[in-house]
């Protein structure tokens, strides 16, 4: 009786050990990413930091409860940051109307007094204006500043895109349609993007990868999540995995050389691999045909292959990495998300 009592007695305790060793195991693995927990499947898109806040004065961090909120409530969780860079711009956080808000309904400026107001006014507009633009956040910034008409003007001009010279010309546009002596800040992208730093720090020269699909939608983090064909938990995202389709080229982010071309019907499927520079790599995978050799020199933009679903897929998308080695685990690459400035 009495070993029972001691064997039961040593079987708590082992399950107690297993039980803080698991706790410990999860806690470790979820602030690996800096509390930016995806924790999502394939297709869910509730990352909470992408963007490192660099210039948010304290005027409008206080209101950081209200960006939360609404961001939440409008379903772009993912851009507080990108929201609070606005305010910054819009008003420092020094006016009631916090956004700038008033005049996207039509009202005289200034004119919301109250600070939540503005704030679930300007967010609200700009989840309309993200969504009008396919998710592309630089050419929803300029449509916050211009108005959706500068979405159409990308579309008739530059195949949806937006580019500084872009906003140049539409500003140039609109102010002579108008009779005025200015339209709107030309600049809008450039003067948000300021309060935020997006760059990785250490990668050297992995500033200025061009985005490699012409129209962005992330399905999938780069971090910790659950595996979408495997279930399993916990399993590193290596990669960012953006939404395509069969007809859409696959394009290089910079100037490089072919370092790797793939053929397989597992895990990455076709893959492609550039490297740019001594220590910096990106990889494409899940292509249904691939353009490039193996060696080729290759410029930025230049299409790679096509958009697929070849290995471990469950539809089609492009899963990007950013490398800083070959052969390197899953939690030692970059997030692309901070390299391409999303
Ligand atoms: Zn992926």
């Amino acid at each position: 009786m009495f070993k029972l009592k001691v064997l039961m007695i040593v079987l708590v305790v082992k399950i107690f050990v297993v039980f803080i060793g698991i706790a410990f195991f999860v806690v470790v693995m979820f602030s690996v990413d800096g509390g930016g927990v995806g924790g999502g499947g394939e297709f869910e898109d509730d990352m909470e930091t992408e963007y490192t806040v660099n210039g948010i004065a304290p005027e409008v961090e206080r209101f950081r409860p209200y960006f939360t909120k609404y961001a939440k409530e409008y379903g772009i969780s993912e851009h507080v940051n990108i929201l609070m860079a606005m305010a910054m711009q819009e008003s420092g956080g020094r006016y009631a109307d916090v956004m700038q808000s008033s005049e996207s309904l039509g009202l005289p400026r200034n004119s919301i007094t109250d600070p939540e107001e503005s704030i679930k006014q300007g967010v609200k507009y700009f989840a309309q204006v993200l969504k009008n633009a396919g998710g592309d956040v630089e050419l929803a910034l300029q449509s916050y500043n211009f108005g959706n008409g500068f979405i159409d003007y990308a579309k008739e001009n530059n195949n949806g895109a937006y580019s500084e010279s872009l906003a140049l010309d539409f500003s140039d546009y609109m102010a002579e349609k108008m009779g005025w002596d200015r339209y709107g800040d030309a600049n809008y992208v450039q003067n948000v993007m300021r309060y935020l730093d997006s760059t990785t720090g250490t990668a050297g020269n992995s500033d200025g990868w061009a985005l490699p699909l012409k129209n962005i939608t992330i399905t999938s983090d780069f971090g910790p999540r659950v595996h979408p064909v495997t279930g399993e938990v916990n399993k590193w995202h290596g990669g960012l995995d953006f939404a395509c389709t069969p007809a859409d080229n696959i394009m290089n982010v910079a100037d490089g050389e072919v370092v790797e071309v793939i053929h397989s019907n597992v895990g990455y499927g076709n893959y492609v691999t550039v490297q740019h520079g001594k220590n910096e790599f990106s990889r494409y995978a899940h292509l249904s045909t691939i353009d490039v050799r193996n060696g080729d020199e290759v410029s930025q933009g230049d299409a790679l292959g096509k958009c697929g679903t070849t290995g471990t897929s469950t539809g089609n998308h492009l899963h990007l990495e950013h490398l800083t080695q070959l052969g390197q685990a899953h939690e030692d690459k970059k997030d692309p998300r901070k390299t391409l400035g999303l």
